[in-house]
C-alpha cells in the first residue's frame, strides 16, 4: 500500500503520467478520453500552452505574496474580469483555493453582512435536499446529501431544507410544469416563514445541479421565483456557480440564462480548469459596501488567498476562453452531444433522462423506464459504470445511491470545451460498451 491516503482507504487508483488535450494517460500507458473534465473541472482540456506559459512566467516573477501585505497584477486583472462578465452589479471578488472555500466564504460573508446590520440574531440558510456544496463542515452542513454528511451530522450547523427542483423524478404526471414551479416556490415561502424571515440569512441553490442530481436544469420560472422571495423577506440569494460556472453551460454564469442575479456568487472547478487550484466568490455592492462602511473588515481569510500563481492560471484560462469564442463552441458542442446521447440512449431501457445544458449532460439511469424506478443503490451501478468506462478509456462521473431512493444512478459528461465533434462521437461510444459491461456486471 502506499503511503498516500486516497478516497478508497483499499485500493489505490492509477496513476496519472501524462495528460494532453481531451487524454490522460496512466502508468501502465492506458489512455483515458476525458469526458467528464475530472469532475467537470477541465474545461481547456490538458496542457494547454497558453495556461503553461501564464503559470510559468507568474511563478518566475512572483510565485507568493501573502494577500495581508500585497496585491498582485495577476489577482486584480483576474477579479476586473470576472466582475465585467457577471451579471448585474456582482463586481466585488475575493479569491480562495477552490470550491468548498469559496462555499465557506459566502456563509460567512452572508452572516457578517446581517451582524454588521445590527441582525446577529440571523443564523439559518435554507437549502435544498439532494444537493452539495463541499466537504469542509459548514460546506457540507449546507448540503443536503445524506451519505456524505451522515458520519458527521453531529457536527454540522443546523440548516432549513426544501425539495430541489427536480422535474424529471419529481413532477407528479397529473401536475403540469407551472404547478410543479409553483408549488416548490410555496415550499420555499412557508420553510422561510416557519423559520421566521427574520432569522434566515441566505437561500443557495446550484442553477444547475451538478453532482447530486446529475445536470439537473431548473424549470422555468423557477429561480425568478427564488429572486422574488428572498427580495420580499429580504435574505440573500447564494448562487453555488462551483460545478455549473465558468462557460460550462455556454454562458460565463449559469444563472444569466435564469435572468436573475443572485446576491453571491461561488465558484471553483473550471475558474481555472484545474491548471491550478482556485476558487472565488463574487458579491453584489450592497453586501461589500455594508462591511466597509460598518466595520471595514471582512472576518475571514487564508494563507493562499488570491494567490498569484493560481490567478494567472485562472485569467489565462478566462482569455483563451474569451479569445477561442469557447462559450459559444459549449452551446453548439452540447447539442450535438446531446443528440448523439439521444440517438445512442434515447431508447435503452435502463436510460430514463438525458438532460443538461452547455456541456454539462446528464444521464438518469432507471430500472424501468415507464415507472422511472431507479436501481437498488446497493447493486452501485454507479460505481459499475465508472470502473467500465476506464476499462473502455473513458472517464466519466457516475453518482447515485441515496437512501432515500428518490432518485436514480447518474452519470455526468462535462467534457473539455475543446471537444471536437469526433471526440464527442468516441465519448458516446465508449460510454455506449461501458454501460452494457456494467449492467452486465451488476446482473
Ligand atoms: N459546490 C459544488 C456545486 C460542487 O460540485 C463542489 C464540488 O464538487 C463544491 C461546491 C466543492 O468544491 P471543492 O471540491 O473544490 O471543494
Amino acid at each position: 500500500m502506499t503511503q498516500l491516503i486516497h478516497r478508497n482507504l483499499r485500493v489505490a487508483p492509477p496513476t496519472a503520467v501524462c495528460a494532453f488535450g481531451m487524454y490522460v494517460r496512466d502508468g501502465d500507458g492506458n489512455t483515458y478520453l476525458d469526458a467528464s473534465g475530472g469532475a467537470a473541472v477541465s474545461s481547456l482540456g490538458h496542457s494547454h500552452p497558453d495556461v503553461l506559459a501564464a503559470i510559468g512566467s507568474q511563478l518566475k516573477t512572483t510565485a507568493y505574496a501573502h494577500s495581508a501585505f500585497f496585491t498582485t497584477d495577476a489577482a486584480e486583472e483576474l477579479a476586473a474580469r470576472l466582475a465585467d462578465g457577471a451579471p448585474g452589479d456582482l463586481n466585488h471578488v475575493y479569491l480562495v483555493s477552490g470550491g468548498s472555500e469559496a462555499i465557506e466564504t459566502a456563509l460567512k460573508l452572508a452572516r457578517q453582512y446581517f451582524v454588521e446590520h445590527g441582525e446577529p440574531q440571523r443564523r439559518m440558510f435554507i437549502a435544498r435536499r439532494q444537493s452539495y456544496h463541499g466537504n469542509t463542515l459548514g460546506a457540507l452542513a449546507l448540503g443536503g446529501n445524506e451519505w456524505r454528511r451522515k458520519p458527521f451530522e453531529p457536527l454540522l450547523m443546523d440548516v432549513a431544507r426544501v425539495s430541489p427542483c427536480y422535474e424529471y423524478r419529481e413532477r407528479p404526471a397529473s401536475q403540469d410544469l407551472q404547478d410543479y414551479t409553483a408549488g416548490l416556490l410555496v415550499e420555499l415561502e412557508h420553510k422561510i416563514l416557519d423559520v421566521g424571515p427574520q432569522n434566515v440569512i441566505g437561500f443557495c441553490a446550484e442553477p444547475v445541479v451538478g453532482a447530486t442530481l446529475g445536470a439537473v436544469t431548473a424549470t422555468p420560472g423557477y429561480f425568478q421565483g427564488v429572486r422574488a422571495l428572498c427580495d420580499k423577506y429580504g435574505i440573500l440569494f447564494i448562487a453555488d456557480e462551483v460545478m455549473c460556472g465558468m462557460g460550462r453551460t455556454g454562458t460565463l454564469y449559469a444563472i444569466e440564462q435564469e435572468g436573475v442575479v443572485p446576491d453571491i456568487v461561488a465558484l471553483g472547478k473550471g475558474l481555472a480548469a484545474g491548471y491550478q487550484p482556485v476558487g472565488a466568490v463574487l458579491a453584489r455592492s450592497h453586501i461589500v459596501e455594508r462591511l466597509r462602511s460598518g466595520s471595514g473588515v471582512f472576518q475571514h481569510g487564508h494563507t493562499y488567498n488570491a494567490h498569484p500563481v493560481a490567478a494567472a492560471a485562472a485569467l489565462a484560462v478566462q482569455k483563451v476562453i474569451q479569445r477561442d469564442a469557447l462559450l459559444a463552441a459549449v452551446i453548439e458542442r452540447g447539442v450535438t452531444l446531446r443528440r448523439m446521447l439521444r440517438d445512442a440512449f434515447g431508447m435503452h431501457p435502463h436510460v430514463g433522462d438525458i438532460r443538461g445544458r452547455g456541456l454539462f449532460v446528464g444521464l438518469e439511469l432507471v430500472q424501468d423506464r415507464d415507472t422511472k424506478r431507479p436501481f437498488d443503490p446497493d447493486l452501485k451501478l454507479h460505481a459499475a459504470v465508472k470502473a467500465k468506462a476506464m476499462e473502455c478509456g473513458l472517464m466519466v462521473y457516475p453518482m447515485g445511491g441515496t437512501v432515500d431512493g428518490r432518485r436514480g444512478d447518474h452519470i455526468l459528461l462535462a467534457p473539455p470545451f475543446i471537444a471536437t465533434d469526433a471526440d464527442l462521437g468516441q465519448i458516446v461510444a465508449r460510454l455506449s460498451d461501458a454501460l452494457a459491461r456494467a449492467l452486465e456486471a451488476i446482473r
